[in-house]
């Protein structure tokens, strides 16, 4: 089906005031990302931290306007000129947070949370029928009735985070991003929460931006990956191609540092070297050139063009070779 969002070298660029010995200085935080959001469907977007996940997200969710580039959600553009104040285009995009105890607020009850969005967006709606919107949530994030009137210390993170995917589609929206959504939890307790998610996609029809550095994570629930470096796509596709031949030598990194359960699939880990460097201060070329170790001449002065063949596409001047990632 058609994208419900589309994203064209959306960028989030931060002025930082300069300090003592320290000039003022532009941080790249999001760079000149492409991508587009289907209806049933997870683009997963993995990066090491401080890659500009978290600022994507807030670009998504309209919480912050992009600073070049174009966003579009459900056919209505949004640019640089802010985030738009237009309730229905609002309602559309809604958010999930890693942390499910800093999420909600401890002295309002569980009903109360979850009817806040309906207060503050459709204010015109009677409070009997905020409620029973609050309890159908409740239910079909499955938590009980009798949940509602419950505060979120009786609660267990799992839980809490069923809370927070509750609040998030009270206003029936049609795209969530979730941020790290299970990754303040236990492993057991994970897989439930990621069942349940994918459950509701299922039921509602709901497209997913699913943000996680954890792999194995990402195997389970993606459709598409696409994987950040410094604020920029180095390489999008199909979970399946993307997990079987990476052409990106950091995505192949990336993956062989994935525990494998399979001893045949273990791979030689990949160790890089040089620590990320700054969004302040990305070199020239590609930005992954200083750690890379297919590096060619070309790397430290031409950026490469995000390319592929069909919906697998990577920024490499040297994409690693069929046969070596079959034998890796
Ligand atoms: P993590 O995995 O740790 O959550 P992330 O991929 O979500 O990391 P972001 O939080 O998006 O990364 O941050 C990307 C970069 O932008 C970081 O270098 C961060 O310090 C910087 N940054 C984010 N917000 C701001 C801001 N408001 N002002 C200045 N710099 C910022
Ligand atoms: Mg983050």
């Amino acid at each position: 089906s058609e994208p419900i969002l589309t994203a064209r070298n959306l960028k989030r660029h931060y002025e930082v005031k300069g300090g003592f010995m320290k000039p003022p200085a532009t941080v790249r935080a999001l760079d000149g990302a492409s991508f587009s959001l289907t209806p049933g469907r997870t683009l997963a977007v993995v990066g090491e931290s401080g890659s500009g996940k978290s600022t994507l997200a807030r670009v998504v969710t309209m919480i912050e306007p992009p600073t070049e580039g174009e966003l579009s959600i459900g056919g209505r553009l949004i640019g640089p000129e802010g985030a738009s104040r237009d309730r229905d285009l609002r309602a559309m995009v809604q958010i999930v947070f890693q942390d499910p105890y800093g999420s909600l607020n401890p002295r309002q009850t569980i009903g109360q949370t979850l009817m806040e969005p309906l207060l503050l967006n459709r204010p015109e709606i009677k409070p009997a029928e905020r409620d029973a919107r609050a309890r159908e949530m409740l239910t079909l994030v499955g938590l009980r009735p009798e949940h509602f009137d419950r505060y979120p210390h009786m609660f267990s993170g799992g839980q809490r985070q069923r809370v927070a995917v509750a609040r998030a589609l009270m206003l029936d929206p049609k795209i969530l991003v979730l941020d790290e959504p299970v990754s303040a939890l236990d492993l057991s307790i994970q897989s439930q929460v990621l069942n349940l998610l994918m459950d509701l996609q299922e039921r509602l029809g709901l497209a997913y931006l699913f943000i996680s550095h954890d792999l194995s994570v990402v195997r389970h629930i993606a459709d598409e990956v696409l994987v950040l470096y410094l604020g920029q796509p180095v390489e999008v596709g199909p979970k399946d191609e993307m997990f079987a031949r990476p052409r990106h030598p950091y995505t192949k990194a990336l993956l062989s540092a994935t525990p494998v359960a399979d001893p045949a699939l273990r791979k030689e880990r990949i160790k890089l070297t040089g620590e990320l460097p700054s969004p302040m201060n990305k070199p020239p070329g590609c930005s992954f050139n200083p750690r890379c170790w297919r590096r060619l001449e070309i790397c430290t002065s031409v950026e490469p063009a995000l390319e592929g063949q069909g919906d697998h596409c990577y920024a490499c001047h040297n994409p690693v070779p069929d046969d070596e990632t079959a034998a890796a």
